[in-house]
């Protein structure tokens, strides 16, 4: 018998990668294509859309052939994809009506800004579990809808489809044949109620977004269609979907109520499995849905840090420190410690919990003895302290400790950062073997549900630690230092 593999598919924000998953849950191909940005004015990003599809297909071809296999060899496929991004499209003709409206887009903030102010913040976080804010796709959907020529009206008569980049790859996969999304990716639109897991009448209405145009939502693990005979040798099903903060929590098998992953990328998004309940954050974190499975809905809290690895990245082109993103970790480690000197990268305001949109960043405490390698201490220090206040946030909401940290994402190769990290939390961090997390968890979705794999226990066992960072400093010695962080925080927020 030829083994036998699944077919994860991972749509990024700049970037299409295609991975192929034994039953090990061991890579054992990858592709990967980046794409265009389009900014056509301050604060737009758009992508085009058959772009993303084309990429999206070209790397799955690509990762098929590299491994020298058949695509018959193709059990399934899972998707994974950069959440709220906005695509509206034509359902006879299956063109976009426009391009896609990514999330980092803020051209409807100040839309945003007259529902908070007519006090919608709290009807709406109750039911979705979301701040009112630009990110999302529901006010996306509503600017196509006020500014491209006769689609609403369109709309309205059902001739239109809205889907975030899952629902676009499953229709263009399926040739048409499939409108859906899931419970991770509904639930960022801003359109979705956590609670009952379907659309929202009242928010559709406030929005004036007509409910034809949305897809149906499904579990995570579903048979969302298969693909049509034009694209592969065989009809292959597609079984998995979610979206890639919550797919990458399902890959750490981070499946018990209290455990938390950090992703270290661009920015660190960290979110916590709340179990079967719905915890209102008190502390300005997003309340989301997890994911759906065998009946059952796991939530989760969720706070996005927007610089983390940005700032290695930072130091590396624009103050030309050095001349890879790994070199961080030496020449922070040639000094014993940060001399003093604290950085906070605010370059584009800050995340949860602080939410200031407007502040800038600062490097706080230079002496005549500052030396590069302070600064870059600082700057990966920075990443640390903006993961342990989204993390102690989380705590004070969840009312319990939480007591380890999966992680993954680029920067968590970073041993300094990692050891940095345990400390300033007094909290065991966990590297495993596969950091692909978020394509890992798209094929876990995807393959459970075709019993590639027989239960979720099955998976739980196949997690592997590569290197567990625990802490060597005590709070008395740590604790200064989160004062002096704070300071810094204090004096461009305050
Ligand atoms: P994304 O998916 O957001 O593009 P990645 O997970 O690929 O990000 O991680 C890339 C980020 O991690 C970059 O910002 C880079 O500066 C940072 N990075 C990569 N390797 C290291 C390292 N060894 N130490 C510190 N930062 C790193």
């Amino acid at each position: 018998m030829k083994e036998k593999y699944i077919l994860a598919l991972d749509q990024g924000t700049t970037s299409s990668r295609a991975i192929i998953y034994d039953k090990q849950g061991k890579i054992r191909s990858f592709a990967q294509k980046e794409f265009t940005q389009y900014f056509p004015k301050p604060g737009y990003v758009e992508h085009d859309p058959q772009e993303i599809y084309s990429s999206q297909i070209t790397v799955a071809a690509e990762a098929i052939t590299k491994m020298r296999i058949h695509d018959l060899s193709i059990e399934a496929i899972g998707i994974t994809n950069q959440r709220e991004t906005t695509i509206i499209w034509d359902r006879k003709t299956g063109k976009p009506v426009y391009n896609a409206i990514v999330w980092q887009d803020r051209r409807t903030s100040s839309y945003c800004d007259q529902l908070k102010a007519s006090g919608y913040q709290e009807l709406i976080r109750q039911k979705t579990g979301l701040e009112i804010d630009a990110y999302f796709s529901g006010t996306k959907i509503k600017w196509i809808m006020d500014n491209v020529p006769g689609v609403r009206k369109k709309a309205e008569k059902g001739a239109l489809a809205f889907g975030t980049v899952d629902s676009w790859l499953i229709w263009n996969l399926t040739n048409g044949r499939k409108h859906l999304t899931d419970v991770s990716n509904a639930s960022r639109t801003m359109l979705f109620n956590i609670h009952t897991l379907e659309w929202d009448v009242e928010l559709l209405n406030l929005l004036d977004i007509p409910a034809a145009i949305l897809p149906e939502v499904k579990p995570n693990s579903f048979q969302f269609g298969v693909t049509d005979s034009l694209i592969f040798s065989k009809k292959i099903p597609i079984t998995g979907v979610a979206g890639d903060q919550q797919a990458a929590l399902f890959g750490q098998m981070c499946i018990h109520k209290g455990m938390v992953k950090n992703t270290y990328g661009t920015g660190c998004f960290i979110m916590l499995n709340t179990g079967q309940e719905v915890i209102e954050s008190k502390n300005r974190l997003l309340t989301t849905v997890g994911w759906q499975l065998n009946g059952e809905t796991t939530y989760a809290l969720e706070g996005s840090v927007f610089v983390g690895g940005a700032v290695v990245q930072w130091l590396r082109d624009e103050m030309g420190f050095f001349r890879q993103a790994a070199s961080s970790e030496k020449l922070a480690a040639s000094v014993e410690d940060n001399g003093g000197v604290y950085f906070v990268p605010a370059f584009t305001g800050l995340g949860a919990p602080y939410w200031s949109q407007d502040v800038r960043g600062t490097i706080f405490g230079i002496t005549r003895g500052t030396s590069k390698a302070h600064i870059v201490r600082a700057a990966l220090e920075s990443i640390a302290f903006q993961s342990y206040d989204v993390i102690k946030a989380m705590e004070q909401d969840a009312g319990f400790k939480i007591e380890k940290l999966r992680v993954d994402g680029g920067a968590s190769a970073n041993d300094l950062l990692m050891q940095i990290q345990a400390d300033v939390l007094q909290t065991n961090v966990q590297r495993p073997e596969v950091v692909e997390s978020t394509s890992l968890g798209a094929a876990y979705f995807a393959g459970l549900q075709i019993g590639f794999w027989s239960d979720v226990s099955e998976i739980e066992s196949q997690w592997q630690m590569e290197k567990e960072f625990v802490a060597e400093k005590s709070t008395d010695e740590l604790q200064p230092m989160i004062d002096q962080w704070h300071k810094a925080v204090n004096m461009i927020t305050k």
